[in-house]
């Protein structure tokens, strides 16, 4: 199978697997339980805990292990205006799910919501940003590091900036962004980001939040007192630490990744035929895209509910946007939002992980030019 679904989820790294089987062969005390094999398996998770804090510059009590990304960016906000008590979230409608359907919630339920414009391209208007964070509102601010669909890099410091200058507090999805960058808490005055371990190596169902110190946050999940009672629940004991390996294993070798990645996309890039495919987003732009994500326009084609269906039994996995949505049958939400129809069999993700091969990407071409072919309009 040609893996070109990263951006959907990686595959699990094996010193990953390593790590989790040695612990579930040797480990099973539960990490609140007083005896040595819960003082055991508590020193584990609060080991990964003081590796995640020194990979990002933040201190280990700033990090909640979580479920996921989901349950944090829904924690996250949940806590800015049930804790908090932000009067107003301004956000983006290029948002994931996990961000833009619980402000939903929050915007049936009388908050104000303030969805940022965005150009055709899926750049986020900060000047609105800026002039909106003037007006004297207690206000949390969520918006991405890099879009999960067509690869936009967002800002962060300056938006973090700006939240700071005018007492807001700042959220972002980092979850497609810590895979490829290095973030430095201590520089970036951000209050809270995410991660997802199973987008850079690790197992699914684990991730983190970082809440900065003296930000206040309120438990979200309750039934005990684990992490420092920010949640309750058994911690995920393997799967932490799984995650630490990852994190581990994905920081001793990120540029030479990121390099590799390049190298994919100026290939990808370099056989495209204008005439008939368009970029979205920033994706065609090495500055202000993410190395793994390629989210193509198909021009001539009429609509096709089977697009990633042709291209699997070729063997290759390919995506029309986010997993998480792919149940609705419907195009891409995100490729809507730039302003462009977008109907199912018209837009293609393909997102790149380090193991993946230049005559790999040789094959999906030869593989899109017969779709292309068959669906001309
Ligand atoms: N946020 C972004 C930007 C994502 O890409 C994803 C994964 O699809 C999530 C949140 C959700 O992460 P998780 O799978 O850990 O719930």
């Amino acid at each position: 199978m040609i893996y070109f679904d990263n951006a959907s989820t990686t595959k699990i790294k094996d010193e990953v697997i390593a790590a989790i089987s040695q612990s579930m062969a040797q480990h099973y005390g539960n990490p609140s339980s007083t005896h040595s094999l819960g003082r055991t398996t508590k020193a584990q998770v609060e080991n990964v805990r003081t590796r995640i804090a020194k990979a990002f510059n933040c201190k280990a009590k700033e990090i909640i292990f979580t479920s996921g990304a989901t349950e944090a960016d829904n924690s996250i906000i949940d806590n800015a205006v049930n804790n908090l008590g932000v009067k107003r979230i301004i956000s983006s409608k290029l948002e994931h799910h996990a961000v833009s359907e619980t402000i939903e919630q929050f915007e049936k339920k009388g908050v104000e919501i303030v969805w940022l414009d965005n150009d055709t391209k899926g750049n986020i208007d900060l000047n609105q940003l800026e002039d909106l964070l003037k007006k004297d509102v207690y206000t949390l601010v969520s918006l991405m590091y890099v879009n999960n669909e067509i690869g936009n890099i967002n800002d962060i410091s300056k938006i973090a900036e700006l939240c700071k200058e005018n007492g807001a507090i700042y959220h972002s999805d980092t979850v497609q962004g810590i895979p490829y960058f290095k973030i430095d808490l201590a520089q970036i005055p951000v209050d809270f980001i995410c991660a997802s371990a199973h987008k850079f190596g690790g197992p699914k169902g684990v991730g983190f939040m970082f809440k900065r110190e003296g930000v206040s946050f309120a438990k979200q999940v309750f039934g005990g007192e684990q992490e420092r009672n920010f949640r309750a629940g058994t911690e995920n004991l393997h799967s932490i630490v799984g995650m630490g390996k990852a994190i581990e294993v994905l920081h001793s070798n990120l540029e030479d990744k990121n390099s590799k990645l390049l190298e994919l996309k100026k290939h990808f890039l370099s056989k495209v035929d204008s005439d008939e495919i368009e970029f979205n987003g920033n994706c065609n732009d090495f500055v202000k895209s993410a190395p793994h994500i390629v989210n193509i326009h198909l021009k001539n084609v009429v609509e096709n509910k089977l697009l990633v269906f042709n291209f699997d039994i070729k063997k290759i996995a390919i995506s029309e946007g986010s997993a998480c949505a792919s149940g609705r049958n419907l195009g891409s939400r995100i490729v809507s939002e730039l302003g462009k129809k977008s109907e199912k069999g018209q837009n293609i993700r393909v997102s790149f992980g380090e193991d993946n091969t230049r005559e790999e990407i040789d094959t999906f071409f030869e593989v899109l030019n017969a779709f292309i072919e068959k669906n001309k309009k």
